[in-house]
C-alpha cells in the first residue's frame, strides 16, 4: 500500500517512509491511498470475535501486502493488552472505556502499535521521536516507547498547563524519554516540533520521526476500538452515532476510517470544548486556526487542529459530504461540570471532563433526531487522571487505580525551554 500526502495526492510514499517522516515533505498528513472495504458479513461475524482476531482482521486488510501474518499479529497483540468495554449508562447511551491500558487513556493503543510498527520497520537504525504533547500524548508515548532500543523520545509540552498526574507520567521515566519544559502553550510546542521535522539541516544530521497523531502509526490502530464497539452493541440495535471528544481530531478521524472500511456508522458528533475551530467550520464558517483557549478538558486544549485535512481527505475533498456526516458542537467548562454532576447523580457513573463533553454532543444529537439510534461516546481517559476537577466537580474522592499512583512516586525531571525554535534546534544538536 502507498501513502499519499494530504496536500498533494501525486506525492506518495511506502509504508516505512510514511511511518518513520511522519509528516510528507511538503507538510502534508499521511493517507493511506485505499481503504480496504470488509464486506458486510465479515463486519457481522465480528460479533463472535475477540478484540484481538477483531485486530488481525482490519489490520490485516490494511497492512498484508507490506507486513507478514506474524508481524501483523505480534503488532495486534502487543498493542491490544487490554479491554476497551462499552458500558451502557442510560437508554440507548453506551460509553466506551478506552481508559484501561497504562497509562490511562486512549493514546495508550497509538503509542504500543507505533512502537512496536517502528520497531519492526526500523531495523537498526538509530531514530528520535520528537513528541509534542497537551498532556496525555507525552505519558502514552513515553509508556509506549519506554526501553526501546534505538529509539530516543524527546517530549515538548507547555509548562503549568498539563495536571500534575499527566506530568508525572513522562517526566519521571528517565532512559531513553526526555521531556523538555516549555515556556508556552501546546500550539507552540506543536510549531516547533513541525519546523523541526522540516529542518534541511536536522534532516541531515539525524533521523527525526513524530509519534503525534499525524503519524499514521498512531492513527491508524484507533480504528480499532470502533468496530470492537459496534460489534458489542445489542443485536437489535438502531442506527449507529459516535461521539467523539475531540481535539487534534485524530481519534474521530480514526472512526472515520473505520466507516470507510465499512462499519456502518451513520453519523459522528464531533464534540469540543471551547476551542471549537471545527464546530464552527462543520457549521459552514471557513476553517480559521485560533490561538487555543485553556479548559477543563485540558487535552483538546487545540487552536488548529493537526488531523484537520484528514477529515477533508477522508471524504475525498467533499465538504459537503464530510458535513453531512458529521455534527460539530462544543461545551462549556460549566456545562461539562454539570454533566458530570447530573450523570453521576441519575445513573452513579463518573465520567471525566473529556468524555462529559461527548456525553453531551451525544445527548443533544439524540434530542434532535425521531429516528431510534444507538449512541457511543469515547471516554477517553480514566477520571482518576483529572482527579482534581472530578472530585471538586462532585465533591467526592476519586480512587485512583494502583498503576496510576506508581508514578506519582516518581522524581520529576525535566530541561527548561524558551519558547523559540532555535533554542530547541540547538538542543538537538548538542545532545545528538
Ligand atoms: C488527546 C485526547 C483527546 C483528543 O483526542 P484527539 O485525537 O486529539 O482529537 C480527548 N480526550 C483525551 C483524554 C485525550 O487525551
Amino acid at each position: 500500500m502507498r501513502y499519499f500526502s494530504t496536500n498533494d495526492r501525486r506525492h506518495s510514499v511506502s509504508l516505512q517512509e510514511a511511518v518513520i517522516k511522519g509528516l510528507a515533505p511538503d507538510q502534508g498528513l499521511y493517507m493511506p491511498e485505499r481503504m480496504p472495504l470488509l464486506a458486510p458479513e465479515r463486519i457481522a461475524r465480528m460479533r463472535d470475535m475477540s478484540f484481538r482476531e477483531i485486530g488481525y482482521e482490519v489490520i490485516g486488510a490494511l497492512f498484508s501486502e507490506d507486513l507478514s501474518v506474524a508481524q501483523i499479529t505480534d503488532l495486534v497483540d502487543h498493542t491490544l493488552q487490554f479491554d476497551a468495554p462499552i458500558v451502557q449508562i442510560e437508554d440507548h447511551i453506551f460509553s466506551l472505556e478506552l481508559f484501561h491500558g497504562p497509562t490511562l487513556a486512549f493514546k495508550d493503543f497509538g503509542a504500543r502499535f507505533c512502537s512496536k510498527l517502528m520497531s519492526l520497520l526500523l531495523d537498526n537504525q538509530k531514530v528520535r521521536v520528537l513528541v509534542a504533547t497537551s498532556g496525555d500524548t507525552g505519558s502514552a508515548v513515553a509508556n509506549g516507547f519506554f526501553g526501546i532500543d534505538g529509539v530516543e523520545v524527546v517530549i515538548l509540552y507547555p509548562s503549568g498547563k498539563v495536571s500534575e498526574l499527566q506530568e508525572k507520567q513522562f517526566t519521571t521515566l528517565g532512559g531513553n524519554v526526555v521531556a523538555l519544559e516549555v515556556d508556552g502553550v501546546f500550539d507552540d510546542c506543536q510549531r516547533m516540533v513541525k519546523e523541526a521535522f522540516l529542518d534541511p539541516e536536522l534532516q541531515q544530521s539525524m533521523l527525526l520521526t513524530s509519534a503525534n497523531s499525524i503519524n499514521i502509526a498512531r492513527w491508524i490502530p484507533q480504528c480499532l476500538y470502533y468496530f470492537y464497539a459496534v460489534s458489542r452493541l445489542p443485536q437489535d440495535h438502531g442506527k449507529v452515532v459516535f461521539s467523539v471528544p475531540s481535539g487534534n481530531f485524530g481519534n474521530i478521524a480514526a472512526g472515520m476510517l473505520a466507516e470507510r472500511m465499512g462499519l456502518p456508522i451513520h453519523t459522528f458528533v464531533a464534540a469540543t470544548n471551547v476551542n471549537k475551530v471545527v464546530p464552527d467550520y462543520l457549521g459552514g464558517s471557513p476553517f480559521t486556526p485560533k490561538s487555543s483557549i485553556q479548559t477543563i478538558s485540558n487535552s483538546m486544549d487545540v487552536g488548529n487542529p493537526s488531523n484537520f485535512y484528514r477529515l477533508l481527505a477522508l471524504y475525498d475533498g467533499d465538504e459537503k459530504v464530510l458535513r453531512e456526516k458529521v455534527k460539530g458542537c462544543y461545551y462549556t467548562d460549566e456545562e461539562t461540570r454539570k454533566a458530570m454532576v447530573a450523570v453521576k447523580h441519575s445513573t452513579g457513573y463518573v465520567m471525566d471532563p473529556h468524555g462529559a463533553v461527548a456525553y453531551l454532543g451525544l445527548k443533544d444529537f439524540l434530542a434532535s433526531q425521531s429516528e431510534r439510534f444507538d449512541g457511543i461516546f469515547l471516554e477517553t481517559a480514566h477520571p482518576g487522571k483529572f482527579r482534581d476537577v472530578v472530585e471538586a466537580t462532585l465533591g467526592d474522592k476519586i480512587n485512583l487505580p494502583s498503576r496510576l499512583l506508581e508514578f506519582m512516586k516518581g522524581e520529576k525531571k525535566t530541561i527548561p525551554l524558551a519558547n523559540d525554535y532555535t533554542k530547541f534546534k540547538e538542543f538537538l544538536i548538542r545532545t545528538h
